[in-house]
């Protein structure tokens, strides 16, 4: 799930393993189940560890990184929309104290 964690004095979106509920604080240790057998649902969760847990639940996974990059094209976060984005998020941190 998207949580927001203080991360050196700033309001960080991040997300939050399902499982173990601790900050998946490396993207590359993250997974995407998502199943769509009934409703539809998603989790986020690290992966190995967690993911054993609960992977036979669902039927199918992105690696995280895969779907921010899917995130970053479906909901048109590209070009300059991503370019002013990374410049007000440089800017809160630069105002943390
Ligand atoms: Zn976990």
């Amino acid at each position: 799930m998207l949580t927001v964690q203080k991360i050196n004095g700033v309001n960080a979106p991040m997300f939050e393993c399902d499982v173990c509920q601790k900050p998946i604080s490396d993207m590359k240790d993250g997974l995407l189940l998502f199943d769509r057998r009934e409703q539809p649902k998603t989790i986020t969760v690290h992966r190995h560890d967690c993911d054993r847990m609960v992977r036979k639940n669902f039927q199918f996974y992105f690696e995280l990184p895969t779907a921010m990059v899917f995130l970053e094209h479906n909901s048109k976060f590209t070009g300059a929309a991503r370019a002013e984005a990374e410049q007000k998020a440089t800017l809160m941190e630069s105002l943390a104290i």
